[in-house]
């Protein structure tokens, strides 16, 4: 089975043209790119503040023009993780989505699933001209995964909404008010790497302790 195969068909379009587009956190100009091309294709407006995240706005539908602004979040970048003997290049390269027995996944990659299945949702509520809503505005943001810094950097000013929809759960079917994520804890330690049984250490030196810088939003690490 084909991606294109599976309803609702507008999202897993959507979805599978955003896996074309290489967008690891950090590497998000090309995605942030094609959303702001996306707005120019369908006559709505568009703002793409100065750190990258970007706006889509989009009128109420018949009946709804004076109803309160909803504003729906997800982010567009993704953790680029792959198998070891995958060759992709992920910082230039989309990822191959393969249908597997019910199943989405990726061919030797991560998906992007996180938090790529809400940029679907919103875009294809954007293309549409049969779902009633009010009006939207679409927030997409970067650099989520390494610690809301898209979030943190927002230029808010042009959000007139006061309920906002964030499309990034944990889990299937709770709904989480506020944020997962945010607050983290770090620790540093030094290690050793040994040679696994039939595997060669990939660093037999001790490694030098790390400093890791902890600030409310995200974690740096220098070595
Ligand atoms: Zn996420």
């Amino acid at each position: 089975m084909q991606i294109t195969e599976l309803k609702p068909k507008k999202v897993f379009y959507y979805f599978s043209e955003l896996a074309k587009i290489p967008r690891g956190s950090g590497n998000t100009e090309k995605v942030e790119q094609y959303c702001l091309d996306f707005a120019a294709e369908h006559g709505l407006k568009s703002y793409r503040d100065e750190y990258g995240n970007v706006m889509i706005f989009k009128n109420g539908t018949d009946g709804y023009e004076q109803s309160a602004p909803v504003i729906l979040q997800g982010h567009l970048d993704m953790v680029c993780e792959k198998l070891p003997n995958c060759k992709k290049d992920m910082e230039h390269e989309g990822v191959d989505i393969i249908v597997d027995d019910g199943f989405l996944r990726a061919d030797g990659t991560t998906l992007g699933g996180d938090d790529g299945i809400a940029a679907a949702y919103i875009f294809a509520l954007l293309d549409s001209d049969k779902i009633p809503h009010p009006p939207i505005e679409a927030l997409f943001t970067i650099d989520e995964e390494t610690g809301l810094r898209g979030a943190n950097a927002l230029d808010a000013s042009k959000l007139k909404g006061k309920r906002l929809i964030n499309i990034d759960s944990e889990e299937e079917g709770v709904i989480t008010v506020s944020c997962a994520g945010a607050a983290r804890v770090s620790c540093s330690m030094s290690v050793n790497a040994e040679a696994a049984e039939g595997m060669s250490a990939k660093n037999e030196q001790p490694q030098k302790k790390r400093t890791v810088q902890k600030h409310r939003y995200g974690t740096t690490i220098k070595s």
